[in-house]
């Protein structure tokens, strides 16, 4: 019998004699570390000191409203993907990361038994003058500026932000907030990375009236720290100064 013959034979004997088989028995079970934290990959750098790039329009923390357009006016988002779990009958896109959010976001809520579909994603500049310019050919230009963006000055533009409906009647309405959807999304986005734009009462501050649909990816970490000390919009958070008007 060879040495390696013997030792194969002696350890499981020297196991069973030493009885370190049984105390070290339960050896954790693989299925318990994956499939429960929301969060698994959304904390995305471990920066001890935050600071965040405001500016830069591929940044997820840039911050766009009718003082601050994004720069270029014309800037084209990357990485787009198109979302999936979520109902998406248009085929919207977002950027990566924030479409893998909002796909756990939708998982979730699927399992809370509430559904939701993208009724709006990434928009070009291009894309965005044809809306603005329609809005205002039909409202004129003072009532459209409460409720879209110039091209180069929305959000939707950088394909961090999604518009999101629940297919009750409500789609773009006011009565979003009072659905289902619309109240799982103000209690639970933040816990994806994601926050409620344009909330009720921040007109003067956002420059945009109350919003519950649009949701904005920002990341976990702004969206927790909003979230923790109740602050409701971006140019507070930052300390920026209210952009009521152009
Ligand atoms: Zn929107």
């Amino acid at each position: 019998m060879s040495t390696r013959a013997i030792i194969a034979l002696l350890i499981p004997l020297a196991l069973v004699l030493s009885g370190c088989a049984v105390t070290t028995a339960p050896v954790a079970k693989p299925t318990a570390t994956h499939s429960v934290s929301p969060t698994p990959t959304a904390t995305p750098t471990p920066t001890p000191t935050p600071t965040y790039n405001l500016d830069d329009p591929a940044s997820f923390t840039v911050v766009v409203n009718k003082h601050r357009p994004l720069n270029p006016l014309d800037y084209e988002a990357g990485d787009m993907v198109l979302p999936g779990v979520i109902g998406n009958p248009n085929s919207r896109l977002l950027r990566a990361e924030a479409a893998g959010a909002l796909e756990r976001l939708a998982t979730d809520a699927g399992n809370a038994g509430i559904y939701m579909s993208i009724l709006s994603g990434y928009r070009s500049y291009a894309t965005q003058d044809q809306t603005y310019n329609n809005f205002v050919a039909r409202d004129g230009e003072e009532r459209a500026n409460q409720y879209s963006a110039k091209p180069g000055h929305s959000e939707h533009q950088t394909g961090l932000a999604v518009d999101l409906d629940d297919g009750n009647g409500c789609a773009l309405y006011n009565c979003f907030a009072d659905t289902a959807a619309g109240q799982w999304l103000a209690t639970n986005a933040w816990q994806y990375g994601f926050i409620l734009r344009y909330p009720l009462g921040s007109e003067h501050i956002t420059g945009y009236e109350f919003e519950p649909w649009h949701y904005r990816y920002v990341g976990t970490e702004v969206s927790r720290a909003m979230h923790n000390n109740g602050i409701a919009t971006l140019e507070e958070f930052f300390g920026l100064e209210p952009a009521p008007t152009y």
